[in-house]
């Protein structure tokens, strides 16, 4: 995997479509697993796919829309899920796995992509 060069230019050019295409999914997410969030917010990030905050507003780094979809979903499930419970526990996690039961593989394949974010 090339190493993704990411610049304000860049960010720029793929923040509408990276929010078009998130927004999309975090709608028929949140239809089907009965999440309820306040603002989704793009942003260009070094060391985060993404976040959730008390307040329920989720932040989501443009580079997941270059992942594939499966790892993109997986990012958007997980801070999906810290909107019912805000923590690493593993209630936390048996939330996460009951949508993405795949999800360690996953988990696996984006730690593999790290650098895709410098
Ligand atoms: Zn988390």
């Amino acid at each position: 995997m090339k190493i993704f060069r990411s610049n304000r230019k860049r960010y720029l050019k793929h923040r509408e479509e990276a929010r078009a295409l998130i927004t999309e999914r975090i709608e028929h997410l949140s239809s089907v697993h009965g999440f309820q969030y306040n603002r989704v917010a793009i942003r260009n990030q070094k060391t985060r796919w993404g976040s959730c905050s008390t307040k329920g507003n989720l932040n989501f780094n443009y580079k997941i829309f270059f992942l594939l979809p499966e790892m993109r979903d997986y990012i958007i499930v997980h801070e999906l899920c810290h909107l019912k419970e805000f923590n690493h526990s593993s209630k936390f996690w048996a939330l996460v796995e009951e949508i993405t039961p795949n999800y360690r593989e996953i988990r696996k394949e984006i730690k593999k992509k790290r650098l895709f974010l410098l």
